[in-house]
C-alpha cells in the first residue's frame, strides 16, 4: 500500500515487522495488522484576518476497528502528513492494547505552523476541521484528543461543532476538554503525571532515589512542563529543558517554577536566560540520571544513542528513538533503562478513556478517584512489560509492543474475517 511513505510511517512498519518476527506471526496476517482500516484527507478551507483564504491539509487514519472504537490525538503541525498521522495511529493501537483499553488507535492532524495563526484563525481551522470529519467520527466510532499544536481549548470547539451539527450536547465525542465542558479531573496533567510515575517505579527497580537525581527533558509543553514541574515537586534536580526555541542547562538545577511561569507569559522557553544557553544538539547527550523526550519523532537517531548519558529513559513523546537507535539501546540494556512511548506515555490515553467513560455514563469522579485508577493501571502495565522483558531476554519495548500486538492479533482471530 503506497498511501502510506515517509520516515515516521517507515519506523513503524520496521517496528512492527521486528514483532512480528519475534511473535512468528505468519506473513498472511501481517498486512492485516499492520495497514490502517481507514485514512481520510481533507481540505480545510479557512478565511484569513488579511482577506484572504488558506486552504490546510488535513488528515485523520483509524488503524483497526477490532476492539472498540478508534482513539487518538490531532495534530497541528507542519510535519503532518499521512505517513505521519498512519505511523501515530499505530503506535496507538499497540499502546491502547497494552492498558487494556477496547479501543483501536487513530490519529489526525493538519499541516499548519500553529504559530503564525491569529486566535480567531485557529478556531476557524479547528472547527472547520471537524466539520469536515463528521461523517468519520462519533462517540462509538472515533473519538479524538489532543496532540501537539492542539489543547484544551482546540477540543472544546471540536465538541461545540460537533455538538450543534447533531442539535445536542455530544460533550464524548472529544477527550481532552476542559472540566467545565464536560472534561475530567487530571486529563490535561495525565500524561506528564503517568510519565513521572514510570520514572518512579523504574528507580524503584534500580535502586535509585529520585530526590537530587538530574533530569533533562526535551519540549516544554503539555508533557514536559508538567513532569518537570512534578520531577521538580518529588524533589529532583532539573538540569535540562527545551523547546523550539531554546534549550538551557545548568548542573545545579534549574529555577522550575520562573521557567513555567516564563512560559505561561511569553508562549515559549526563548528568552528566559542569556548565560544558561546550551547548543540543542547537545542536550540529549548531557550527563544525567533520566531523560525525558517529550517533544517530536526521531530525535534519538543512532549517534545519540550511542552517546546516551542517562540510567533511565522515558519516553513521554511517541517514536523519539528510531529502529537504528533502539539496536544499539538493547545492546546497552545493563546501562540505560528504557520505558517506551507505547507504556510511558500511555497516562493521556487512560485518562482519555476515563473521561469518555464518565461522559457516556453522565457520572463524574474526582481527581483523586482518577489519578489512582491511572496509576494503578500504569503498576500494572510496568509489571507486565517488565516481567516478559526479563522472562524473554528482550528490551522493554519489544516486551511492551509484543504484549500490544498479540492482544489485537488474538482479538482478530477470535473475530475471524468477515464474510
Ligand atoms: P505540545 O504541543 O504541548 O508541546 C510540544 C513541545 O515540544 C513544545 O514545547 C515544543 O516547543 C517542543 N518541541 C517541538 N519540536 C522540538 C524540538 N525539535 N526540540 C525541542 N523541543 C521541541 O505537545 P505535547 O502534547 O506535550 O506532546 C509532546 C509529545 O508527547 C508528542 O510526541 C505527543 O505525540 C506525545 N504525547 C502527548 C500526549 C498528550 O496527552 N498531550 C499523550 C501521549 C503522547
Amino acid at each position: 500500500m503506497d498511501t502510506y511513505s515517509g520516515p515516521v510511517f517507515e519506523m513503524a512498519r520496521h517496528q512492527f515487522e521486528t514483532i512480528a518476527n519475534y511473535l512468528e506471526i505468519p506473513e498472511s496476517l501481517r498486512a492485516r495488522l499492520l495497514y490502517p482500516k481507514r485514512a481520510i484527507t481533507i481540505a480545510c478551507p479557512v478565511n484569513l484576518d488579511s482577506g484572504t483564504t488558506a486552504v490546510f491539509q488535513g488528515f485523520r487514519v483509524q488503524h483497526h476497528l477490532t476492539l472498540g472504537p478508534t482513539k487518538g490525538g490531532t495534530r497541528f503541525a507542519t510535519t503532518v502528513d499521512m505517513g505521519e498521522v498512519a505511523a501515530l495511529a499505530i503506535w496507538m493501537s499497540w499502546k491502547c492494547a497494552l492498558a487494556g483499553l477496547p479501543y483501536g488507535g487513530a490519529k489526525g492532524g493538519v499541516t499548519v505552523d500553529v504559530a503564525k495563526l491569529s486566535g480567531r484563525e485557529l478556531e476557524a481551522l479547528s472547527r472547520r476541521y471537524m466539520q469536515e470529519m463528521i461523517p468519520f467520527v462519533g462517540p462509538h466510532i472515533d473519538v479524538m484528543a489532543p496532540d501537539m499544536g492542539t489543547n484544551e481549548q482546540v477540543m472544546a470547539w471540536f465538541m461545540d461543532t460537533y455538538s450543534m451539527y447533531q442539535g445536542k450536547t455530544v460533550s464524548e465525542i472529544v477527550t481532552g476538554k476542559p472540566v467545565s465542558s464536560g472534561g475530567t479531573e487530571g486529563r490535561r496533567e495525565a500524561t506528564g503525571l503517568g510519565v513521572v510515575h514510570l520514572i518512579a517505579r523504574a528507580m524503584e527497580r534500580l535502586a535509585m532515589q529520585m530526590k537530587g537525581s538530574r533530569c533533562i527533558i526535551q519540549g516544554f509543553g503539555n508533557v514536559g512542563s508538567v513532569a518537570a514541574e512534578e520531577l521538580d515537586r518529588r524533589g529532583a534536580r532539573i538540569v535540562g529543558v527545551s523547546d523550539h526555541s531554546a534549550s538551557y542547562f545548568d548542573r545545579r538545577g534549574l529555577d522550575v517554577a520562573r521557567l513555567l511561569a516564563h512560559v505561561r507569559r511569553t508562549g515559549k522557553l526563548e528568552g528566559f536566560s542569556c548565560e544558561l544557553l546550551l547548543n540543542p544538539a547537545l542536550m540529549l547527550v548531557q550527563e544525567c540520571d533520566v531523560l525525558v523526550p517529550a517533544a517530536t519523532e526521531r530525535v534519538i537517531d543512532g549517534p545519540v544513542a550511542s552517546n546516551l548519558k542517562c540510567r533511565i529513559l522515558a519516553e513521554g513523546a511517541n517514536g523519539p528513538t528510531t529502529p537504528d537507535a533502539d539496536q544499539i539501546l538493547d545492546r546497552r540494556r545493563s546501562e540505560v533503562f528504557v520505558i517506551p512511548d507505547i507504556l510511558c506515555n500511555s497516562g493521556g490515553v487512560i485518562v482519555s478513556y476515563f473521561e469518555w467513560v464518565q461522559g457516556l455514563q453522565r457520572l463524574f469522579w474526582d481527581r483523586e478517584a482518577v489519578l489512582s485508577r491511572l496509576f494503578g493501571k500504569l503498576d500494572e502495565s510496568f509489571e507486565k512489560v517488565v516481567r516478559k522483558a526479563e522472562k524473554d531476554q528482550v528490551s522493554n519495548r519489544t516486551a511492551a509492543m509484543a504484549l500490544g500486538v498479540q492482544t489485537v492479533l488474538e482479538a482478530k482471530q477470535t473475530r475471524g474475517l468477515f464474510p
